[in-house]
């Protein structure tokens, strides 16, 4: 059973928003191409999980957790008879040789071991587990999900799991015989949300940063609203503007948790392509 869906994550909706309204480092692109393809694996892996898991068991996705002072997210929990399962999922989308213990990119570059990253999160889980009084066995596994990505000399281990293995693995988890309660009530309260790591973000403020109605499609900031709906003069898609008025003030506030947004604000935000009787409203609404 489902218990914790997965959300996107805050540092991609800001790098999303980012990306349209500033011009970004080579750095930070890099870094919005790879939140970007982590989420878009994640979301497959999820699509195995309904899939092959069986009924019984509990889901939790993409746990933001903390032990003393450590930080650590799980991408996805799955609990099945006094056992927790935990994946760390990696969509790379480029071809990959295991030389020396170090996985290696097409260019050369080494990647952070999974394996290293995979057994923090699995001390850090086991600690907290023994914090909270709470009994079950930890099994670790990171996950090679793109299916297109060849990686050279893949090793053997067990506690990796390649795409062509996954559906397997999934089905043959045992189902829960009893209820996980108490845990499942402990992680969803200790579960951060909202968690936003600002240290590899660029630097931006209100007044640095691309105002005005962008298109959802085609990211133009070449639009029109006119009455209930919003043309794109670039690509031609419409969109409702109520709809168009509902992201613009999602996104004004995942940039800016801290500031007041009022009509001023927004009307500004919009660069006032919508009168502010209307986003008065609109702000009354949300
Ligand atoms: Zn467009």
């Amino acid at each position: 059973m489902l218990i914790k869906e997965r959300n996107e994550p805050i540092n991609l909706k800001i790098m999303t928003a980012l990306n349209t309204r500033m011009s970004l480092s080579k750095e930070h692109q890099r870094y919005y191409h790879n939140l970007k393809s982590g989420y878009e694996g994640e979301c497959l892996f999820d699509q195995y999980v309904k899939e092959y898991v069986p009924l019984s068991c509990d889901i939790l996705n993409d746990l933001q957790l903390k032990i003393y002072t450590t930080d650590f997210q799980i991408d996805a929990l799955i609990i099945h008879d006094q056992t927790i399962s935990i994946y760390e999922i990696k969509n790379y989308q480029t071809d990959i040789t295991y030389h020396h213990n170090n996985f290696i990119t097409k260019s050369g570059t080494i990647i952070t071991n999974p394996l290293g990253q995979l057994n923090r999160t699995e001390t850090a889980l086991r600690n907290w587990l023994k914090l909270n009084r709470l009994t079950y066995e930890v099994e670790a596994y990171v996950c090679f999900i793109n299916p297109e990505a060849m990686i050279y000399g893949a090793p053997y281990h067990p506690n990796i799991i390649y795409a062509c293995q996954l559906s397997r693995h999934l089905k043959n988890l045992n189902p829960n015989t009893s209820k996980a309660e108490q845990l499942m009530k402990t992680l969803m309260e200790n579960h951060i949300a909202d968690f936003r790591s600002g240290k590899d973000l660029p630097d931006y403020q209100k007044e640095t940063i691309k105002k005005g109605v962008a298109c959802r499609y085609c990211h133009s900031f070449e639009t029109k609203i006119k009455d209930r709906t919003t043309y794109c003069l670039t690509c031609g898609q419409t969109e409702s503007t109520q709809e168009t008025m509902n992201r613009q003030i999602a996104e004004f506030q995942v940039l800016f948790p801290e500031e007041l947004l009022d009509t001023a604000v927004l009307h500004d935000w919009c660069k006032k392509q919508v009168s502010k009787q209307r986003l008065y409203r609109q702000l009354a609404k949300a």
